[in-house]
């Protein structure tokens, strides 16, 4: 049902885009149920590693816009916005995400019973929200080439690892903080805040990231 309600905010896109549909709300599902405190973390940051690597580009693939296979639908789109995620981050000191992006979009009018929203149009929108260039430039990569995805290295840089039916986060990480930012709930945190002081909330979060379901 969520995925379903993630499509409600978003363009209806020709065919040649529906990945990025399926793939924000393959991404934004699960995250959107963390943020509300359905799903602890580590169930997602354990699916998304065994789920990713179906989105990488096989043999005679040419690009998210031109592969429309089920796999680079879904997870394909769905590796699209994780990148896009992090690197938004990265950009902005870890203020901003992919999240932002799809705000603007919507308070600009781009929701499903809109037909007539290029694909250069939406992302730039999304683009000016947070002051970077990342959906268009991470578009142009892989909208028309089989660009392969580092996984392994992106969960190094992020701190995570399945180990069995253990998660195992890395705080030290060179990205720790982006991929706490990822989940971060800053209505959530409102609520906490009057009964937690910053650094308490922090600790309590990240007891809660290594907790498996
Ligand atoms: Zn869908």
């Amino acid at each position: 049902m969520t995925h379903e309600f993630v499509h409600l905010a978003f363009p209806d896109m020709p065919p040649q885009h529906h990945w990025i549909e399926e793939g924000l709300a393959t991404y934004v599902e699960p995250i959107a149920r963390v943020q509300a405190g359905q799903l602890k973390s580590a169930r997602i940051w354990r699916d998304m590693i065994r789920d990713m690597p179906k989105g990488e580009p096989e043999a005679g693939d040419r690009g998210l816009d031109n592969t429309h296979t089920w796999a680079r639908t879904y997870w394909g789109g769905a590796l699209f916005c994780l990148r896009a995620d992090i690197a938004i981050r990265q950009s902005t000191s870890n203020r901003m995400g992919l999240q932002d992006a799809l705000r603007a979009i919507v308070a600009k009018g781009g929701t499903l019973d809109k037909e007539n929203w290029f694909m250069e149009g939406v992302l730039k929108v999304g683009d000016e929200a947070t002051g970077t260039k990342v959906l268009e430039q991470l578009y142009g990569e892989m909208k028309d080439k089989p660009l392969q995805v580092d996984l392994a290295n992106i969960w190094a840089q992020l701190g995570v690892a399945a180990d069995r039916r253990k998660m195992v986060f890395d705080d030290r990480a060179q990205l720790a903080d982006i991929r706490r930012g990822i989940t971060r709930s800053p209505a959530r945190e409102t609520q906490m805040a009057s009964r937690f002081t910053t650094e308490e909330y922090d600790q309590k979060e990240s007891a809660d990231e290594s907790k498996v379901p």
